[in-house]
């Protein structure tokens, strides 16, 4: 006998895919077709096409779909925490909307749910057809991330993953605005399980993930599960007094064994330039997390939403 038999949850953030969602919930409930109860939550991340007019159909036309919408795009991380926050599942499911995650592997992580993981994670197989850039950049992200962090994150780990119920509701307690969600699964523990998959390739449209938003996803990565950066300064403090001891002693010889003390000019711009340069860094690395506890500090909602699913449901009863 299952020892769980509760509903599913399968939460799928979107920005700007008005093409790939009726695709997607199609496929989706073909493959959740064999399960007594689930729910389709998505969560439009503020998208300036139809997204918002698609959803909308979609949850009149079927019921098992809801949605919400944020009133601007606050970023994929966000959206999947606000899938956390309002799913109702027993286990929660998250994918991508535009069909890289293949939704037809959804079973076999269901299936590890019941064996009695409470975290079933997928991790990208390489993939010769993926573009050379997001290999690139990827690989080097996670190898940043851990040398700099304690996390043991793998490489091609995706946000492709279920959650048991008291994990979600785990993470619900995280009170951090700038939550890194790969980071914090692999922080909290549990039971945890890997599937292995192969990325299709994205059904419409391009991706959303720009170069910036990369850039601040391993920023936020990085500065929100570690603070090792702040004793590079330290570190480097360290070797510059270092080195400045042995100049000053061969400085001295100088001055007082031989007549070449004048000849030092350039020696000298180059060390004030390269100590200029080195603080420059460590204040700013020491800039990057004073401005995050500013942020924190400030206690601002994470994400704000301006239109449900639940909210017509009420309007419409009315
Ligand atoms: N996404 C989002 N907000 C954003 C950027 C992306 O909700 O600001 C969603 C997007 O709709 C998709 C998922 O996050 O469902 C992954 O994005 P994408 O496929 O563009 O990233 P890639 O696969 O290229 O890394
Ligand atoms: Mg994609």
């Amino acid at each position: 006998m299952n020892v769980h038999s509760g509903m599913i949850s399968l939460v799928i953030p979107a920005f700007n895919e008005e093409e790939n969602l009726p695709t997607l919930v199609h496929r989706l409930m073909v493959v959740m077709d064999q399960y007594d109860s689930y729910e389709i939550l998505i969560v439009d991340d503020g998208s300036s096409d139809e997204t918002r007019f698609v959803l909308r159909q979609l949850s009149h036309q079927y019921p098992v779909i809801r949605y919400l919408s944020f009133s601007r795009n606050f970023g994929h991380q966000m959206a999947l925490r606000a899938g956390y926050d309002n799913a109702r599942g027993e286990a929660v499911i998250c994918l991508d909307a535009d069909l890289q995650h293949p939704p037809e592997l959804i079973p076999a992580l269901i299936d590890k749910w019941h064996e009695g993981y409470e975290v079933v994670y997928t991790v990208r197989q390489p993939d010769p057809t993926l573009s050379l850039y997001k290999r690139t950049t990827s690989r080097y992200f996670y190898k940043l991330l851990r040398t700099v962090s304690n996390l043991n994150i793998e490489d091609g780990a995706a946000d492709f993953r279920l959650l048991d119920r008291k994990v979600v509701n785990t993470l619900k307690e995280f009170k951090e605005n700038d939550l890194f969600l790969r980071g914090a699964i692999s922080w909290i523990g549990y039971r945890q399980c890997r599937i292995l998959y192969e990325p299709a390739a994205r059904y419409a449209g391009r991706s959303k993930y720009s170069f910036r938003k990369m850039l601040k996803l391993a920023a936020m990565g990085i500065t929100s599960f570690s603070t090792r950066p702040l004793y590079l300064s330290v570190l480097l403090g360290f070797g510059m007094s270092l080195f400045a001891l042995l100049f000053g002693a061969e400085a001295l010889f100088e001055y007082f064994f031989t007549n070449a003390t004048v000849s030092g000019w350039t020696t000298l711009v180059v060390l004030s330039v390269l100590i200029g340069g080195v603080q420059f860094i460590m204040i700013g690395i020491i800039g990057v997390y004073l401005g995050k506890t500013f942020v924190e500090v400030k206690g601002r909602p994470a994400y704000i939403i301006s239109d449900t699913s639940e909210i017509e449901e009420s309007v419409t009863i009315w």
